[in-house]
């Protein structure tokens, strides 16, 4: 696992306490983490505004990627080392488990191809798969 410090620096990031501790708690989870599960996880240190930028300079970044959810909220997941600054290439699979409701990045599975009609040209493709996880 690439360190906290190296992250931040490749990305010529400063180093910050909210920095540090966000991207503490992506690499401590397996799972996607929502924008709350952060706020809960670091309540007594940061405010809503230094999270939500924090998040925004990692997408930025192409440290994070966004995953959509049917309920209109989004994740957030740590990227692979492909990705980089306004530039993303998580095309994998999103896996939602509907017993434990954690959200997976299934790394090696790759998004289909998906055949549009013509005249349609897709920029973003996201496939999330609901279902039960090996963990449940
Ligand atoms: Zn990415
Ligand atoms: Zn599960
Ligand atoms: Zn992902």
């Amino acid at each position: 696992m690439i360190s906290i410090n190296n992250i931040l620096k490749r990305n010529q990031l400063s180093v910050t306490d909210s920095r540090k501790k966000i991207l503490e708690l992506f690499q401590a989870n397996s799972g996607a983490l929502s924008h709350n599960d952060i706020e809960k996880k670091t309540a007594e240190k940061f405010d809503r505004v230094t999270i939500y930028r924090t998040l925004q300079t990692f997408v930025e970044k192409g440290i994070i990627h966004t995953i959509p959810t049917p309920d209109n909220s989004v994740l957030y997941a740590l990227c692979k080392d492909e990705c980089t600054k306004g530039h993303h290439h998580d095309n994998h699979v999103h896996f939602v488990c509907d017993n434990c409701h954690v959200t997976y990045c299934l790394d090696s599975v790759v998004t289909p191809e998906v055949n549009l009609p013509q005249g349609f040209s897709p920029a973003l493709i996201d496939v999330v798969v609901t279902g039960i996880c090996k963990n449940c």
